[in-house]
């Protein structure tokens, strides 16, 4: 293992990313895995360094609006795609991660289960899911969305900011703060942390506390100036009925 260390968390380790280019982890074939090099079809060289710096293909702009660049590799231009105001939750990833929330109760933590999914164009495909292993791992700090965005970081590289967060629960201050620097790109979520708070104060036991940290995740993103999409509430119900799921 190198000095990345091995979260325990439940599901195959990320593609090893074979070198690093402009601090970025690239993948065997040296292209970042969420890196796109725009080829100019007249001159077969990369349309940014043929223009000059300047974008000259109208298709180009349509899709620059929400690209960042993020470094190059001699001529090649590396860019990153942000995640759309528009963009819009998908169930799956949710009941997937309601289904990893179960399996983290069934092993005696608590039932709280996320997602990260990376979006290109419109393919959005999952790139890591786990449940909560606060117990199980002894400390109290290892929050699954703190956890897996270390996870997905270390194969990916610092910022992602084409990744969604899908998580049962609001993610706490702690871990929306690791939204921030992270800047991952859309955080999804089902029930919020004052449900939490809620279910705690009526029906939380010596084991299952369920302490919550009353902090809006949209308010630690407010106050870092990251501006992303978030929804909240998400298949609410389902997520809500975690609360009371025992394993059979
Ligand atoms: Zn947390």
């Amino acid at each position: 293992m190198s000095g990345m260390g091995c979260p325990q968390l439940g599901f195959p380790r990320l593609r090893v990313a074979a070198g690093r280019a402009t601090g970025i982890a690239i993948e065997p074939d040296h292209t970042p895995p969420w890196g796109t090099v725009r080829q100019n079809p007249r001159t077969g060289g990369s349309w940014f360094a043929a223009a000059g710096g300047a974008v000259i293909f109208p298709d180009a702009w349509q899709f620059r609006w929400r690209c960042t660049t993020i470094g190059y590799e001699g001529s090649r231009e590396f860019r990153i795609y942000m995640i759309p105001a528009s963009y819009k939750p998908k169930k799956k990833f949710m009941q997937l991660a309601i289904a990893e929330a179960k399996r983290a109760r069934d092993r005696g933590d608590y039932p709280i289960g996320a997602v990260i999914t990376r979006l290109t164009g419109r393919r959005e495909v999952v790139i890591a899911s786990a449940g909560n292993r606060v117990k199980t791992s002894g400390s109290s700090i290892k929050h699954v969305e703190l956890e897996m965005l270390k996870y997905v970081s270390s194969g990916y590289g610092r910022y992602l900011p084409d990744f969604v967060l899908y998580s049962t629960h609001e993610p706490c201050a702690m871990c929306a703060g690791a939204c921030v620097w992270s800047r991952i790109g859309a955080v999804v979520y089902g029930v919020s942390q004052e449900d939490i708070a809620a279910y705690g104060r009526e029906r939380g036991t010596e084991d299952y506390k369920w302490r919550a940290c009353l902090i809006p995740c949209r308010l630690v993103f407010e106050k870092g100036n990251h501006r992303i999409p978030v929804t909240g509430g998400f298949l609410r119900q389902d997520c809500k009925q975690l609360f009371s799921y025992r394993p059979s």
